[in-house]
């Protein structure tokens, strides 16, 4: 069960702050995109996001994207925001996440993922033995019929998962 949760929660990637990243000793992050840097309909980066990137990067830290997309898809993005990243990363499976951890010239412990999906992000971190953060996706899926069926079985997943860490420190209600 436990490959399932992240080291982390937030709302959104704008409220993970340095301090979290210190406490967690990482220096690299390994990044979704879609609803966690962008949404699935509106691929440009919000003001605060852009912020967000910039601010982590002054801090020292090695920023790549890891997508489950294909090279022809993530490249514009990635040039774009100018950022590296790891295409078909086939998330959960461990090795696209090691890839890019390789990548930022960090070693597992070194990077923590961010991302939006326990089935994909948090599973593919934990069998990597990657530290992770959970955040709410951006915007309800509602086209990707995989995705919204994903949703469905993390939603009870997670409600009980927040009612027995409601008390804990670190979960991401600020
Ligand atoms: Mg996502």
């Amino acid at each position: 069960m436990s490959l399932f949760f992240p080291t982390l929660y937030r709302r959104c990637i704008t409220d993970v702050t340095v301090e979290d990243l210190h406490r967690l000793g990482v220096k690299a992050l390994l990044l979704d995109v879609d609803n966690t840097l962008t949404t699935h309909d509106a691929p440009d980066l919000t003001d605060g996001v852009k912020t967000w990137l910039a601010e982590m990067q002054t801090a020292g830290f090695s920023l790549i994207i890891v997508s489950n997309n294909r090279a022809e898809r993530v490249a514009p993005f990635a040039e774009k925001i100018g950022l590296p990243y790891y295409a078909h990363a086939r998330k959960p499976l461990p090795f696209g996440f090691r890839g890019a951890a390789q990548r930022a010239g960090a070693n597992r412990k070194q990077c923590v993922v961010i991302g939006d999906q326990i089935f994909t992000d948090m599973l593919g971190a934990n069998l990597a033995g990657i530290p992770s953060i959970l955040l709410e996706p951006i915007q309800p899926e509602t086209q990707q019929k995989f995705i919204v069926f994903k949703r469905k079985i993390e939603k009870p997943l997670l409600n009980s998962r927040r009612q027995r860490r409601r008390k804990e420190q670190d979960y991401g209600e600020r």
